[in-house]
């Protein structure tokens, strides 16, 4: 009771949130993972935050930071600690149109700065399903990706600075405004991507680019992964690199759809082995404005491609949006991925990556692998194609912990040993741990152990994730 009484003295009793008042805190998006902590602590400054800290390193108790709980891994589980959400610091405080930046608090949700510099004919490029629930913190401290990391990069391309308060409550001033700046060791990126192992994120400095003004979308129909990435390629050359989302969605991914989301309409009457979702964004005005007839030349220039490529027989179907309505129709039946993903138990989901050319590969061995480990599970791979990025989820038939671990190895495996990664984009969480200590580069991981020491000798915070 010392430690709630000396926290609701730093930030007023209102703000400390005890027992049932935790509930909203107490499990994350997935509902895989359950908690109950300490105490939930709301912030309204760095300077709490850093007393928080203070406090809490003094005591010996694990702090835990949250922002939207949208997270897939059980990076906020926080059993017995003091949970510290960021949802009061919540202010954009700048938004600076001739420098392309906005400076914003750790707490803001990302559809927030969506609107907020749209109103400038700006974007924040990076998106993706938990818009209107993921925060600042949050993401950044996931490094995460979405749909436009084919055009735009992940978190870290779009950050130029942040602020961190230390495990010992000292504040680090990272918030460069600077496109350059070679001062020493990157600890900026250190801190992007740590989870909340290594320091608290209370503000960043984000990137912003021109607002596309208009956008060519479509679902395409292909026979496969290979003719699917030679269209890519096609359509990058041919629009000097303005793809900014190539979506992968299996036949599989359309029966799923059917079965848990029969609200939302398959862009096909019939099932195509593989469906892409494609959208091109333009800035410039001869592309982007209408011509007399009221065409896009944007639009018209992808249905040109389309057509040229279904003559070939590379394309078996493509529908394009017309509106804005058809294409929120589109992008809705892709950001039901997660939901539709989860929605059947037991499963085993994971998010690696490949070269972009070893993506047909991985499937064909993991098919095949999954099939010799368990002859009645089912598998869905959905794919950030463009940035070589699966989501494949087994389904095994029976749920039983060890078949769980030896699938979610094997999946690891073929992704090293075609040259990728078994963490692409959601980070590494409580979920992912063994799988680091199977298939981390040891060097690596001993290198990250002797930073984490450095920075948070105690190990309070995040304790137990991202390090085996
Ligand atoms: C429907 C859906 C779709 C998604 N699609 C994508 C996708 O396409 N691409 C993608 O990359 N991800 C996706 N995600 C997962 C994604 O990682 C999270 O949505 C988001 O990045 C996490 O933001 P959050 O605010 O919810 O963080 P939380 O879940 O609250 O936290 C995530 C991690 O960050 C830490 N953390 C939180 N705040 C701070 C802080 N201020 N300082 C330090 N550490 C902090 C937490 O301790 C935790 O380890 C999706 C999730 C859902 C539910």
């Amino acid at each position: 009771m010392a430690l709630i009484d000396a926290l609701r003295d730093i930030t007023g009793p209102a703000n400390v949130l005890t027992g049932d008042e935790t509930a909203r805190y107490s499990h994350d998006w997935t509902g895989k993972y359950v908690w109950t902590p300490r105490a939930v602590v709301r912030p309204a400054n760095r300077e709490e935050v850093a007393a928080t800290l203070r406090l809490c390193a003094e005591a010996g108790v694990p702090v835990v930071p949250t922002g939207g709980g949208t997270g897939l891994n059980g990076g906020t589980f926080a059993e017995g600690g003091v949970m510290l959400s960021l949802e009061r610091m919540n202010r954009i405080r700048e938004i600076r149109p001739a420098s392309r930046i906005a400076i914003v608090e750790a707490g803001v949700v990302l559809s927030a700065i969506h609107d907020a510099v749209a109103e400038h004919g700006l974007a924040f490029p990076l998106t993706f399903g938990a818009r209107g629930s993921a925060q600042v913190g949050g993401f950044l401290s996931t490094n995460a990706g979405g749909s436009n990391v084919v055009r735009f990069g992940n978190t870290r391309a779009l950050v130029l600075g942040v602020e961190v308060v230390l495990a010992d409550g000292r504040v680090l001033d990272l918030m460069s405004e600077l496109r350059k700046d070679n001062t020493g060791y990157d600890l900026r990126d250190l801190f992007i991507g740590a989870e909340g192992t290594l320091g608290i994120i209370t503000a960043a400095v984000l990137k912003l680019v021109p607002a596309a003004r208009a956008h060519a979308t479509a679902m395409v129909a292909v026979p496969g992964l290979a003719v699917a990435l030679d269209l890519l390629n096609r359509l990058q050359g041919e629009t000097g690199g303005a793809v900014e989302a190539f979506e992968y969605l299996p036949a599989a991914y359309m029966e799923r759809l059917a079965r848990h989301r029969p609200d939302l309409k398959e862009p096909f009457a019939t099932r195509y082995p593989s469906t892409l979702l494609i959208e091109i964004g333009v800035t410039a005005p001869h592309e982007a404005e209408p011509l007399a007839d009221g065409s896009l030349p944007v639009v018209t220039r992808l249905e040109d491609t389309l057509a040229m490529a279904m003559a070939r027989g590379e394309v078996l179907d493509a529908t394009l949006a017309r509106t804005e309505a058809q294409r929120a129709e589109m992008w809705a039946v892709r950001e039901a991925a997660a939901e539709i993903t989860f929605a059947q138990k037991p499963h085993v989901d994971t998010d690696i990556s490949l070269p972009l050319d070893r993506m047909q590969d991985f499937l064909t061995a993991m098919t095949a692998r999954l099939h010799v480990l368990d002859p009645g599970a089912e598998e869905l791979a959905i794919a950030h194609l463009g940035d070589g990025n699966f989501h494949y989820t087994a389904f095994p038939s029976r749920d039983d912990a060890p078949l769980l671990a030896t699938i979610r190895n094997a999946v690891a495996e073929e992704a090293v040993r075609l040259g990728g990664s078994f963490s692409a984009e959601h980070g590494i969480g409580l979920s992912k741990r063994p799988t680091m200590a199977d298939h981390k580069d040891p060097v690596a991981l001993d290198v990250m152990a002797r930073i984490k020491a450095a920075l948070d000798p105690q190990g309070l915070l995040n304790p137990g994730k991202v390090l085996p």
